[in-house]
């Protein structure tokens, strides 16, 4: 490499002249972020370079693509190709995606956005193709697991009315576990103390060696089937009080998995029922009136008290399987569309919407995806993340459980975070399409064209991931902060209800 360009690529390289501390590092900038900043504000095709990365401009570690841009005819003929090498850095800008906002802040508030505009359509409708939907019945549930070992746990009996959030919750709690006796390993299996929402023991065992790791582990692994074996037999019943009152019911949802402190998913789930249509059974028609809310809701608890499977047979366990169930605890379910029920949809729909943009933050810890390498420094004995891990990795070599491997670092949970019936609302790829007319008509989305767009080719392909200097993400990324804000001073000027507001989506 030059040394000519070395300074540009990699700041930290750039030799100091003075051991006194640059004027800039004062104000908490890098130096060499500002020397890389300074050098691409000074060339010509700044403003020009700025709008170019402007749908990026907010992303961490924005994707940069190469190839080429064809314009066809309305017969298919081309009439132009735009080859990005004419554009500025010779590349196209476009953010990465990531739903974590552990990883991508910005690009995970699009993703939370999205989710949430997803769920109200789905449950409100009117909006999108979807009919109102308001009418139909529908309800949020929360489906736990059981317990693998006595953890340290707070539970508040009543919340203050004021209480907003479980993570700053200070209403008072009950004593974590009041009475226990010894456990075979001599440790007290006792704890006297009201726990802080903040504290970071919660969800830890209060004796490592008597928790059943494999079986949360385990669990962790079989909680999709467990859950799809459950909606199955929730079908079953719908069918079954279906031809009890002569009408057709059908059930369409949306779910997400949030983790606990002890490092075990949980299910958060929308679901709504509907009726069919004979004569176009893709429509979203109310079910019958027949059907109260308390039919419904009991075919749900239901089908999750019932539901119990045994896993295929592993040679650890005696060359058995585990057996997969709810928690005792079970489903905590609420009515929503309900009568004067509305207040909580925004709500409910904002704790989904939220979810998606977390890994495993709350047990303390976020992991990347772990190997052979790097297992003995992540399976530590005396943690109970460690362990977690450890399982995983044990129990991962045997035939048909290499899943838990892969997923070690999610304590053996893999599949994606969110899950929707076809059908419970329009799709995540329908709102990014809406997203980018949006953008490209500046605003006016009645000017987009279809057609005209359909005569655009993208023929482009991976080029480099992140920005070029750290100059330029902090030009980018500032610029991006300046529109958002001005963009929320503009919406809350127009509308102050900020939850409900539906538009723009545009980041
Ligand atoms: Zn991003
Ligand atoms: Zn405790
Ligand atoms: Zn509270
Ligand atoms: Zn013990």
């Amino acid at each position: 490499m030059g040394t000519g360009e070395n300074a540009e690529t990699w700041p930290w390289a750039t030799p100091t002249a003075s051991t006194s501390p640059h004027p800039d590092a004062r104000l908490g900038f890098d130096p060499g972020e500002v020397i890389t900043a300074r050098r691409r504000a000074r060339t010509s095709d700044y403003p020009e370079w700025l709008d170019h990365v402007q749908g990026a401009a907010a992303c961490k570690h924005p994707i940069r693509l190469t190839g080429q841009i064809d314009v066809k005819n309305p017969d298919g003929s081309l009439m132009h190709s735009i080859d990005t090498d004419t554009m500025p850095d010779g590349a196209i800008y476009t953010p990465c995606g990531n739903r974590r906002a552990s990883v991508c802040p910005s690009c995970a508030e699009v993703y939370r956005r999205d989710t949430y505009h997803l769920i109200a359509a789905g449950l409100r409708g009117d909006r999108w193709g979807l009919p109102p939907l308001g009418q139909h019945l529908a309800v949020f549930l929360t489906a736990t697991a059981p317990s693998f070992g006595t953890v340290h746990h707070r539970v508040v009996k009543t919340h203050a009315a004021d209480c907003r959030s479980k993570d700053t919750c200070t209403c008072r709690p009950s004593v974590c576990h009041p009475f226990g006796k010894p456990c075979p390993h001599s440790i007290e299996t006792r704890c006297t103390a009201r726990h802080k929402a903040s504290d970071p023991t919660l969800g830890q065992p209060l004796c490592l060696d008597c928790y059943d790791y494999a079986g949360q582990v385990v669990w962790n692994h079989e909680a999709r089937e467990l859950w799809r074996r459950t909606i199955q037999e929730a079908d079953r019943d719908l069918q079954r009080l279906g031809k009890r009152l002569g009408v057709t019911l059908r059930r369409r949802y949306v779910k997400v998995y949030e983790w606990q402190a002890r490092g075990v998913i949980h299910y958060h789930a929308v679901i709504r029922l509907d009726g069919y249509h004979p004569d176009c059974p893709t429509a979203i028609v109310p079910a019958d009136q027949v059907v109260t809310r308390a039919m419904f809701a009991e075919v749900l608890e239901t089908a999750f008290r019932k539901t119990s499977y045994v896993s295929a047979p592993h040679p650890a366990n005696g060359g058995k399987g585990w057996r997969i169930a709810w928690g005792r605890q079970g489903l905590d379910l609420k009515h929503i569309n309900a009568p004067g029920g509305d207040e909580n949809l925004a709500k409910l729909t904002g704790y989904l919407a939220k979810y998606v943009t977390k890994s495993t933050e709350v047990t303390g810890q976020v992991f990347r995806r772990i190997d052979d390498l790097t297992i003995e420094l992540h399976a530590t004995p005396d943690t109970h993340l460690g362990r977690l891990i450890q399982a995983c990795w044990d129990l991962g070599t045997a035939d048909g459980w290499h899943r838990l491997r892969r997923y070690a670092h999610q304590f053996g949970c893999g599949g994606h975070i969110t899950t929707k019936s076809r059908g419970f609302s329009v799709t995540y790829g329908f709102i990014r399409h809406q997203r980018t007319i949006w953008r490209r008509t500046q605003g006016f989305p009645h000017l987009w064209d279809e057609q005209e767009a359909d005569l655009v080719v993208y023929r482009l392909g991976y080029h480099a991931t992140g920005w070029i200097t750290t100059g330029d993400a902090l030009l980018a990324n500032s610029a991006a902060d300046a529109a958002r804000r001005r963009a929320d001073a503009a919406r809350d000027y127009a509308d102050d209800d900020t939850v409900t507001s539906a538009l723009p989506l545009a980041a």
